[in-house]
């Protein structure tokens, strides 16, 4: 008798050992630092996993890889179809989907106004009005053409081109999650820049609490709420992460797709839900579609929470989680 209960006491302690053995990997990918935060005895090929995961969605999508399938979509427009993995197709799809219900404030064919503009490559480059009318001409997504028996992407103009930019992290955050949850692990914390996914609550049986970001760090201090979090995605667009100052005006790497300027309704858009893709195609199009049109869209979708800050640094939110943010920084608290 007293031996079994060794033994027992013995597996549970290993197993207490197991759960909380914590792996912090960081990788560079996709423009930004990736770290993988997770718990559980097989967390180190776990994590390992995730990142592989992680940068073969990278190497499908990336617009700037010669090699990438959305490469190949834009080298042949004007040309011919080209087929592509069912997970890219189902991506342009979601994609398209959310185009939709933006009213083309979302817009995966906005490459000609990526490359242009060149936010973060070119030196503090602003097209003339000409150069961005002449790019604008190129970019609607009612144009694309995805055919669901074949899988090909076609785009019928030349010099039109897909950018995942506003997706792809998502999709890979998602990805990632998979692949943890597959290894076993029940406890884990993505964060691939803005985009983030808690899996399961943390080791000490907490919830995970998350701090959403105030876009002006410099009037409000670093947080402007955080959420407690179990099972989630928090993704957040905004307008300080890549971006260039001239004659004072502030010009950023997310574009509206009917102005060819960057957008300019609202300073940060984040959105959460239970699918960090779709989360991410949203807080782009709700930060370009500003707080009245934003929430409106995101009101459609039960289960997603919106946080939107507007220039005035007016915070507003909307969503199923809303009761469960907590507000650090209060409008008007400093100015
Ligand atoms: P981040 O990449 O900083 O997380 P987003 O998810 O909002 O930010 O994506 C911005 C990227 O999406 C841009 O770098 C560009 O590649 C692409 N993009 C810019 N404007 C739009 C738009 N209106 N619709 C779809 N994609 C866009
Ligand atoms: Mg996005």
């Amino acid at each position: 008798m007293a031996v079994l209960v060794l033994v027992v006491a013995g597996l549970l302690l290993s197993g207490c050992r197991g759960v909380r053995t914590e792996v912090r990997k960081t990788e560079f990918m996709m423009d930004t630092a990736v770290t993988i935060t997770a718990y559980g005895p097989r967390a180190e090929q776990a994590v390992a996993a995730a990142f592989a995961e992680m940068r073969r969605v990278a190497a499908l999508m990336n617009a700037d890889d010669p090699d990438s399938e959305v490469s190949l979509i834009n080298r042949n427009a004007g040309l011919e179809p080209v087929r592509v993995s069912s997970e890219t197709f189902e991506l342009l799809e979601l994609c398209q989907h959310y185009s939709e219900l933006a009213a083309g404030a979302f817009d995966v064919t906005v490459r000609p106004l990526v490359e242009l503009w060149g936010i973060g490559k070119k030196d503090k480059y602003v097209p003339s009005p000409e150069e961005i009318e002449r790019a604008l001409q190129l970019v609607d997504y009612r144009k694309v053409i995805l055919d669901q028996n074949t899988k090909t992407v076609f785009l019928p103009v030349p010099g039109m081109g897909v950018d995942l930019g506003g997706a792809a992290k998502g999709y890979a955050a998602d990805r990632a999650r998979e692949i943890l949850k597959e290894h076993g692990v029940r406890s884990a914390l993505i964060d691939a820049g803005g985009n983030i996914w808690t899996v399961g609550i943390r080791p000490d049986g907490r919830k995970w609490r998350i701090g959403i970001r105030h876009p002006r760090p410099e009037v409000a201090g670093g947080v402007l709420a955080v959420l407690p979090s179990q099972d989630l995605t928090l993704v957040t667009s905004g307008d300080y992460e890549r971006y260039f100052l001239k004659y004072g005006t502030r010009y950023h790497h997310i574009f509206d797709p009917h102005t060819g300027l960057p957008a300019r309704e609202l300073v940060s858009a984040t959105i959460i839900g239970n699918n960090s893709a779709e989360a991410d195609i949203l807080s782009t199009a709700v930060f370009v579609l500003g707080a009245d049109r934003g929430l409106a869209l995101t009101n459609q979708l039960p289960h997603i929470t919106t946080v939107v800050v507007t220039p005035k640094l007016q915070v507003l939110t909307a969503g199923s989680h809303e009761t469960e943010l907590e507000l650090v920084y209060k409008e008007g608290e400093d100015q």
